[in-house]
């Protein structure tokens, strides 16, 4: 019989594939397959088109049919570039009583939990299915997982309760903001300053777009909020500009200006009211720009998309959690998650997994292991429910 792994040699062999999002996760992905046949799992590729060096994998441990529990995580990881580490991020190291390494909080550590819960599933004569699910280029703006959880209808059964293990200190987390962005490129009209009115000045465009981001947001802060964005930080929707570039020197009408415009959008509103509300600044900037010019114009990217998670009314994905971990509180986070996504496409989804969300990205990302220990207990719990 081939060995059985302990979360923590998994964990060790994950982290030891430098799976930095810009770069291939396939060999992570080789490892898992052969690891998970070699204990009878039958795991499935979607291998990315447009992507030749990525795959998510899935896989199906118990009866053929639907209702299985899913775990759910992300291969890919930040860069380590100019972080000051102590020891090799690719190296699980013990000291401290935590495991440092690129990955141990966010989220490698949870993936090794899963993909060991897989195969005690299987030995373990499950009533239950448990459903595996591995995405890629979460990290730069969840993209890998909407083809992944189509692929995985088409293949599997349909799994109904979704746990996204990303850090949460192992506590339900049943809400996150939805977020999107605008990659904005204001295109102006060059002469010299002195005679500005013949040109159309990129940048003095971009800044009323991005002074009316800020009157956004005091309206939204004024307002009292919906029972349901209540529980945010903030609880309301913000918009915000993180970069901007533009102009080529102080006596020339800017040609160019470039901004970032996010919004992350509390649960209850739409994302689409306030793309369209955007977009109509947009335009009537433009119009005023093409008055003066008939070049000057606004190009508008979306850069990425991210559903929010709206908690659930006895939600079957947070009932398992709290049942597994005994946490009955109300958590909800400000950042985006895959969870938002499963919950789209028609899962209960949750999220519960190991670790702080204050050592994620970061420089000696570590996991305490404790908290690796209590993602360990949580596992052998949902084995033990599941055979029941
Ligand atoms: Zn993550």
């Amino acid at each position: 019989m081939p060995q059985r792994l302990t979360p923590l040699e998994i964990m060790t062999k994950l982290i030891s594939f430098p799976t930095v999002s810009r770069d291939s996760n396939l060999p992570l992905v080789d490892w898992v397959e052969d690891y998970l046949n070699g204990h009878g799992i039958r795991a499935h590729r979607w291998p990315d088109p447009d992507q030749p060096h990525k795959a998510a994998l899935f896989a199906h441990v118990g009866p053929w049919e639907e209702g299985a529990v899913v775990l759910s995580g992300h291969t890919d990881v930040v860069p380590v570039d100019g972080q000051p580490w102590d020891s090799d991020p690719f190296v699980v190291t013990e000291r401290d009583g935590k495991y440092f390494g690129r990955g141990t909080c966010d989220m490698k550590g949870f993936d090794a939990l899963a993909i060991w819960a897989l195969v005690e599933a299987q030995y373990a004569d499950v009533k239950r299915p448990l459903q595996l699910a591995l995405s890629f280029d979460e990290e730069v703006g969840c993209t890998g997982a909407p083809p992944m959880i189509v692929a995985m209808q088409e293949v599997l059964p349909k799994g109904s309760a979704v746990v996204v293990g990303e850090p949460s200190m192992m506590q339900a987390v049943t809400g996150h903001k939805g977020g999107f962005g605008y990659d904005t490129h204001v295109v102006g009209y060059e002469v010299h300053s002195s005679i500005m009115h013949t040109g159309v000045n990129a940048i003095m465009y971009a800044a009323p777009l991005i002074d009316w981001a800020n009157a956004q947001n005091d309206i939204n802060m004024a307002a009292d909020p919906s029972d349901i964005a209540a529980v945010f930080d903030p609880p309301w929707t913000t918009c915000h500009v993180g970069m901007i570039k533009g102009g080529t020197a102080h006596n020339i009408t800017a040609k160019d200006c470039r901004f970032m415009m996010d919004f992350r959008v509390v649960p209850g509103e739409q994302a689409s009211t306030w793309k369209e509300a955007y977009l109509e600044q947009v335009r009537a900037a433009e119009r005023k720009m093409q008055q003066v010019h008939p070049d000057a114009h606004i190009e508008v990217k979306a850069s990425f998309a991210v559903p929010a998670l709206v908690p659930e009314t006895d939600g079957e994905a947070e009932t398992l959690v709290r049942a597994l971990t005994g946490d009955n509180a109300t958590h909800v986070v400000s950042y985006g998650t895959e969870a938002g996504q499963f919950q789209e496409a028609g899962y209960s989804a949750v999220i519960c997994g190991p670790g702080d969300i204050a050592q994620a990205h970061q420089p000696n990302e570590y996991i305490t292991i404790a908290q690796f220990n209590a993602g360990h207990d949580f596992m052998q719990r949902l084995i033990y429910k599941l055979a029941a």
